[in-house]
């Protein structure tokens, strides 16, 4: 653990008074690598400095927001021009129209919402899913994380693994989780049987997935996977949504639809779509989100909801995110982890990677599924994200979380990350 400063002590003491935990989001009081939280005062590029005056370089990437890095320049001026005239209206303005237009022109999407959160927008994709269809059941799958909404917590990934009561949270309902089934991820013969049987299959209104899981260390969907669920839901007259909140624009230019060539029905956008500023959207084909109000009566509505800012910060990244980018992040990726995968071959640890986002697995075999982490690999992995900070790296502070490479990453630190993560599982051996 790096030096605490007084000054750290005391602002993290004064936290734990008046936030809860000191946070306002559980994994950032790094309880599962049981290390004091340092505390932000500057992100530049591809490192974080902290109050005590140490540099850190980033792969947790604000959870992936920050795909071209932190203080990126044009989204930054992007958001300061447009907060120069105001930050809200309550109306909507010609940004949201440009954003909107930018995602339909990428994606399968006729139409767009924005929301403030990736939560919201997933809460706003099953009321969606269920005032179209007119049926209740909601499927989703092990290990995947849709944000803090009741009906999709129970055997959520993230920070929800961490939470052993009630239904993935204190305070659910057994009511608010009802009509929610999850089955194991990647399993084909699990989705059949649940299909196979008329009275569940002609209830679904949405199954649900994130299409590359990043909430369960990195687990990529198979293709023949995503088909069968395009073809169970179609025959059924089931919705089929992807939680792109993590890879949308960051494993591919139009994300997972773009990757597999899969197209959903509705997709969730976070992260990345807000340029670093709070911004998420859902989107899908025309005669769907024709339901929302004001044209249908699928009630959903935001005070801040495409917010100018936040947009304009978002438009700004989508515009730098061409292809030559994605070139770029590929060929840091493969600088960074292509000698450790195939050292990591001799070992009893592995790695998975989707585009710029990897993690790692202290077992022989990456996952398909939902893994176990054992005592043992959250121990391991705490070594791993402690000895990281000693030497300056910082990772994303939790087994189940991924970790990030953004354009800002330089070659040096990438160099750097790779000398300490190959000796780091030498060690290990
Ligand atoms: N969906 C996925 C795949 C996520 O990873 C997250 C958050 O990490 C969410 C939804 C929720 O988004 P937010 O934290 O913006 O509410």
């Amino acid at each position: 653990m790096t030096q605490v400063c007084e000054h750290h002590q005391t602002l993290f003491s004064r936290a734990n008074k008046v936030i809860p935990g000191g946070v306002n989001s559980p994994i950032r009081a790094w309880k599962q690598v049981e290390t004091m939280p340092f505390v932000p005062i500057k992100g530049e590029g591809d490192t974080i400095t902290d109050l005590q005056g140490n540099t850190y370089i980033d792969y947790c990437m604000s959870f992936g927001a920050l795909i071209l890095g932190h203080a990126p320049q044009k989204p930054l001026q992007a958001a300061f021009a447009a907060m120069q005239n105001g930050s809200t209206y309550g109306l909507t303005t010609e940004i949201e129209v440009l954003i909107a237009e930018e995602i339909a022109k990428r994606t399968f999407c006729d139409q767009v919402r924005f929301v403030s959160s990736g939560t919201e927008a997933l809460s706003t994709m099953i009321r969606l899913a269920r005032g179209f269809t007119q049926k209740n059941l909601i499927v989703k799958f092990d290990g995947n994380y849709h944000g803090h909404i009741d009906a999709l917590l129970e055997d959520a990934g993230s920070y929800a693994e961490e939470i052993k009561t009630g239904k993935g949270s204190s305070g659910v309902t057994v009511s608010s989780v009802r009509d929610t089934i999850s089955l194991p991820y990647n399993d084909e013969a699990a989705v059949s049987a649940l299909f196979s049987r008329p009275d569940i299959a002609s209830n679904i209104a949405l199954v649900l997935l994130e299409p590359v899981a990043g909430n369960m260390g990195v687990v990529p969907a198979s293709r023949r996977f995503l088909e069968l669920l395009r073809e169970k839901t179609e025959a059924v007259g089931a919705l089929l949504g992807f939680d792109e909140v993590i890879s949308g624009f960051r494993v591919h230019p139009e994300g997972a639809c773009g990757l597999y060539q899969i197209d959903p029905d509705l997709v969730a956008y976070g992260k990345i779509v807000g340029g670093g500023f709070p911004a998420a959207c859902i989107g899908g084909r025309k005669e769907i989100m024709e339901s929302l109000a004001p044209l249908g009566n699928v009630f959903q509505a935001g005070t801040l909801s495409g917010n100018p800012v936040a947009l304009a910060a978002g438009f700004a990244a989508l515009q730098e995110l061409q292809e030559n980018v994605y070139q770029e992040l590929a060929r840091k990726t493969a600088l960074l982890l292509d000698p450790i995968e195939k050292a990591l071959e001799k070992t009893p640890h592995s790695l998975q990677k989707v585009g710029s986002m990897f993690s790692f697995f202290f077992y022989e075999k990456a996952p398909q599924t939902r893994p176990q982490f054992s005592p043992e690999s959250r121990a391991l992995f705490q070594k791993l994200f402690r000895m990281l900070l000693k030497e300056g790296v910082y990772f994303a502070p939790a087994i189940t979380e991924a970790q990030f490479i953004s354009a800002a990453h330089t070659d040096e630190h990438l160099l750097k990350t790779r000398e300490i993560l190959l000796r780091f599982f030498r060690d290990q051996s």
